[in-house]
């Protein structure tokens, strides 16, 4: 059976996921309070209602806990996006996703028991800062507040050199997961593998570390 999915807050953050679940194939509930808003998705998702979800109620008969995954997508009005991940925690649905304001908004989400927390605007602004500060750095994801996964193009200078000969471990303390080649992936690349003009490598390590070896990477603009 098709996953059911609800996204609450329908501004360009849940709207976007709307669509992209929608394009995935997924039944999507689409609410708002704003009748402009649920207009513009009413062709869109599978549903399309207006309702104002801090009213226990109005959520309650949306029928709302039966719903596999429920993305709150409620921006601005941080008092209302609490109280209606409370609600919906206290309704036992499966799976909550919420898209937190700033840190202290994060940090009540936490409490109340959301299952994932989203922090759009500072994930993306951490993941340009770091591809400003070197052209070689693709995508940026960190796992925690101390270590991240980065993607390296390798570069020119890089060819032909070895995962062995480039030593990241030894001299960044990070370790080389995988080396993407066009539409393959190697995935925990043997030492000797020797690297190709255009891999892409994917490395993890502490954030110190991946600072380092970004700041000193071999193929500076
Ligand atoms: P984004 O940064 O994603 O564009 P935005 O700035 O559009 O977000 P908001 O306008 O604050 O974010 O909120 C997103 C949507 O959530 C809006 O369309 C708003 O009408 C809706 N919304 C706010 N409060 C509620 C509520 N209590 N019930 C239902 N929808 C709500």
């Amino acid at each position: 059976m098709k996953k059911q999915f609800a996204v609450i807050g329908l501004g360009r953050f849940g709207g976007s996921i709307c669509k992209s679940l929608v394009e995935e194939g997924m039944e999507v509930l689409a609410i708002d309070e704003n009748e402009e808003k649920v207009n513009e998705f009413a062709s869109l998702a599978t549903q399309a209602v207006i309702a104002d979800t801090t009213d226990e109620k109005a959520l309650r008969g949306l029928g709302i806990r039966n719903f596999d995954h429920v993305i709150v997508a409620i921006g601005d009005n941080i008092q209302a996006s609490i109280l209606t991940t409370l609600m919906l925690v206290e309704m036992n649905v499966k799976h909550i996703t919420v898209k937190a304001q700033n840190d202290y908004h994060e940090k009540v989400l936490n409490r109340l028991g959301a299952d994932e927390i989203v922090h759009p605007e500072r994930d993306i602004g951490i993941r340009i800062a770091h591809s400003v500060v070197s052209k070689n750095v693709l995508d940026y994801l960190e796992l925690s507040d101390e270590y991240s996964i980065v993607e390296l193009g390798a570069g020119t200078t890089l060819h032909g050199e070895t995962i062995v000969g480039l030593d990241l471990r030894a001299k960044y303390g990070c370790n080389i997961l995988a080396v993407k080649r066009g539409d393959n992936i190697h995935v925990s690349p043997r030492p000797e593998e020797k690297i190709a003009n255009g891999d892409i490598l994917i490395v993890i390590g502490a954030d110190d570390d991946i600072n380092r070896l970004e700041n000193q990477w071999i193929d500076e603009p």
